[in-house]
């Protein structure tokens, strides 16, 4: 009994295609056949097995490694229509009897068990009763002690091969590293197995790093300005996690602590505060994450230093796992970095301490290079990163700021080669910016270096710059850093070439670098799905009314997606409410009368807006209203423009000043009498610069937004760019709106 899987995927899920992969994999699970699939978070993992065990006869075994997980996959598939249940410690007595029962006689698709139960010996034997055709082993990673979050009941589940040789394992996982991948598959004695690997990248997140200062501060501004959505913020201690959550409470807004020193019932209390929309931050250590399927989480704020790449990718990746966009920002101090280091020679291990040192080391070059975040991430994990240009980082966002660093780099290189030269021993970059900024220091005495011609050529310099400078070479491969504690310098070829031949060096100023001290630098909001937000909002409310009547989840009721989509298109039939993605069967039955009352409700007084590449709303939309007829002064612009007349030559014929012509244009824009593009009158560069300043300065008034940038955007431009939002947002708004009401 095959059904078609499409088929199922809009009964059951409600959605009309596949994410890459999911389809391969669950036609090879169906065949028989042993799967690894190492897919990222949020790319859809668990319908890999879900959708083969409705396709087929028999039970599907799920093995997963926590209580939260299992709970919230399972009131998922039951809001879906589908027949699934759990075992473990936290089910008892005659609950647990008559879930036996009902698997017994076949009455669930789906059963979600812990390892170590499934271990235990009387459940092996009613497995070998329960027709168990597949069994899926999510987080697989578990079973490796070289991944993050091993656990040694894992180590058995290849046992369950000889009880059930006959049933196809499906192992998933998120962790991509080559070694927890081998391992999986050694471990669990996968049978020649297909291998899935996707590619790592998370399109939907965009990543940024800010310099920190004052971080309670910034964390808070930044969660003020998102007054609706929900996220993470990690930092190192269990002390900072409970006073940047009060700091957060005291601010009004709704945030829980979280981390292993809170008692479990507080522990449990806070994450279910978080999971249910009670809390919308968690101040966590990184002891949060795992089992947090939230999917929703729309920003994840690192305002410590993570202690490796790794880290920093799993918990920025559980942000987003709908597919809509959020945001990871990193707060950044090169004094996190030392206090790290600092911990670690405390420690005893000396090889494992050099391991992770290493690994700081990087995370810390990541958060100071100036390449692109995303492609840097991804190099990381091995994959390459084809475009130039993510599109969707701090560093793609921000234009490159380029200096003319050859005098600077000239004297840093030949420093480091004359201090070699001297001693025939080479020190660590700290020694040679003493060097250049001719400190008096006890080593520079001994070892005669303020005898050197470089002693002291770099006073004009800050340190904290050379210090920079000299980190940035050492990325770029102008200098090389030995691999020990030390970090002794040398020039590498490339290096001692550019020392000899005098080549001119342009650097880029890394964006924290620009960033400093100018307070300037903004996390570039990503763009949500557009949609009439008002409507959103009572969508919103509804979904948590229903979600808290029946002890689930919002997101279990509705993904935002699904929401959205609702306030975009304004379902009032049934089948208009079914195409929405995520509405199966079982939901329309069950939510649909409620959410298709809202939207009625709200169309009684409320214009639809129309959202362009969809389907037309059920209601036209209203006519806009003309901000007054334009004056003649400016209908004679108008006359030159379109007889071919570029603003400059209009504003020398008329001899009237630049900024009164385009004062004219963008009075034509704003009443729609003059049809143009933005790209007419400035380019795409200057008006994410504007885009930026204006999150923060407006664009109402010119002035203030003039100074934000510094004057590198002449006043014409700034007219023409307020006159393109002023009419985006009229033609937006319904007519009936009240005044200054946002739709964007
Ligand atoms: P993973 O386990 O890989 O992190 P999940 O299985 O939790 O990912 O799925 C993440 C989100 O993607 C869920 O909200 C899920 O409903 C959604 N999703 C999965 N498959 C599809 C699909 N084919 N179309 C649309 N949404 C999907
Ligand atoms: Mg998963
Ligand atoms: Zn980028």
């Amino acid at each position: 009994m095959t059904a078609s899987l499409k088929l199922l995927l809009k009964q059951y899920f409600g959605y009309d295609s596949f994410r890459p992969l999911q389809r391969e994999i669950m036609e090879q699970t169906l065949a028989g056949r042993d799967v690894l699939a190492i897919l990222p978070t949020g790319a859809g993992k668990s319908l890999c097995f879900q959708l083969p065990a409705l396709a087929r006869d028999g039970l599907t075994l799920v093995v997963s490694p926590l209580i939260a997980l299992m709970k919230d996959q399972v009131d998922s598939l039951t809001a879906n229509g589908v027949s699934a249940t759990l075992l473990n410690s936290s089910i008892q007595g005659a609950e647990a009897q008559r879930r036996r029962a009902a698997l017994a006689q076949g009455q669930y698709k789906l059963l979600y068990a812990a390892p170590e139960r499934v271990m235990t010996d009387g459940f092996i034997q009613d497995l070998q009763r329960w027709n168990v055709t597949r069994i899926a082993v999510d987080e697989a990673h578990c079973i490796s002690e070289w991944g993050h979050d091993f656990r040694p009941e894992y180590r058995q589940l290849a046992q369950l091969r000889e009880y059930l040789p006959d049933v196809p394992f499906l192992a998933l996982t998120a962790t991509a590293t080559a070694q927890v991948r081998g391992d999986i598959a050694q471990q669990l004695r996968l049978n020649q197995p297909d291998v899935f690997l996707a590619s790592f990248n998370r399109p939907n997140l965009g990543y940024s790093i800010l310099p920190k200062d004052k971080p309670t501060r910034q964390v808070f501004e930044f969660i003020r300005e998102r007054p609706n959505e929900s996220g993470i913020v990690y930092v190192q201690s269990r002390k900072s996690a409970e006073n940047l959550a009060a700091a957060l409470a005291a601010e009004g807004i709704k945030a829980v602590a979280y981390h292993a020193g809170l008692q479990p019932e507080q522990r449990v209390a806070n994450q279910d505060a978080f999971i249910h929309d009670a809390a919308r931050v968690v101040c966590a250590t990184i002891a949060f994450g795992m089992g947090i399927d939230k999917p929703d989480v729309r920003f994840v704020i690192h305002a410590d230093l993570p202690k490796n790449l790794e880290g920093y990718y799993q918990e920025t990746g559980r942000a987003g796992r709908d597919g809509l966009p959020a945001e990871c920002v990193l707060l950044y101090s090169r004094g996190d970095l030392v206090r790290n280091l600092k911990f670690l020679d405390e420690a005893s291990d000396p090889k494992a301490a050099g391991i992770a040192a290493r690994q700081m080391r990087q995370m810390a070059d990541f958060a100071e290079g100036s390449e692109c975040r995303r492609a840097a991430l991804l190099d990381y994990f091995g994959e390459q990163w084809p475009g130039d240009n993510c599109g969707g980082c701090d560093v793609c966002l921000q234009p490159h700021e380029t200096w003319d660093a050859t005098t600077q780099v000239q004297k840093l290189l030949s420093c480091v080669f004359r201090i070699k030269q001297k001693g025939g021993f080479s020190t660590g970059l700290n020694h040679a910016v003493e060097v250049l900024a001719g400190a008096n220091t006890e080593k520079i005495r001994n070892w005669g270096h303020d005898q050197l011609s470089t002693y002291g050529i770099g006073k004009e310099t800050p340190r904290e710059q050379w210090m920079s400078l000299g980190r940035q070479l050492i990325r770029l491969g102008y200098l090389n850093a030995s691999p020990d504690i030390y970090q002794t310098l040398s020039l590498s070829v490339m290096g001692r070439d550019a020392l000899a031949q005098r080549s001119p060096i342009f650097l880029s100023r890394a964006p924290h670098q620009i960033a400093v001290g100018s307070s300037s630098a903004k996390v570039s909001r990503a763009g949500n799905m557009a949609c009439d937000e008002g409507l959103f909002a009572e969508l919103r409310d509804l979904r948590k009314t229903l979600a808290d009547a029946r002890g689930v989840p919002p997101y279990v009721v509705f993904g935002d997606v699904s929401l959205r989509q609702m306030a975009r298109r304004y379902p009032v039939t049934e089948a208009a409410f079914l195409a929405i993605p995520g509405v199966g069967s079982q939901k329309h039955a069950d939510f649909g009368p409620a959410f298709v009352q809202a939207i009625s409700s709200w169309l009684v007084d409320h214009e639809p807006l129309p959202f362009p590449h969809d389907e037309v709303p059920v209601k036209p939309a209203p006519k806009m209203k003309s901000e007054g007829a334009l004056n003649s002064s400016v209908l004679e612009t108008l006359r030159l423009f379109h007889s071919g007349k570029n603003p400059q030559e209009i504003a020398s014929l008329r001899a009237l000043s630049p900024s009164t012509v385009a004062q004219h244009f963008a009075n034509a824009i704003v009443s729609g009498d003059l049809k143009a593009e933005p790209r007419d009158f400035y380019s795409c560069e200057a008006e994410q610069l504007i885009d930026q300043a204006a999150v923060e300065h407006g664009y109402d008034r010119l002035a203030p937004l003039y100074e934000a940038l510094g004057g590198r955007i002449p006043y014409d431009q700034l007219h023409f760019y307020r006159a393109f939002r002023q009419r985006a947002r009229l033609s937006s708004q319904p007519t009936s709106a009240p005044p200054g009401g946002q739709n964007t």
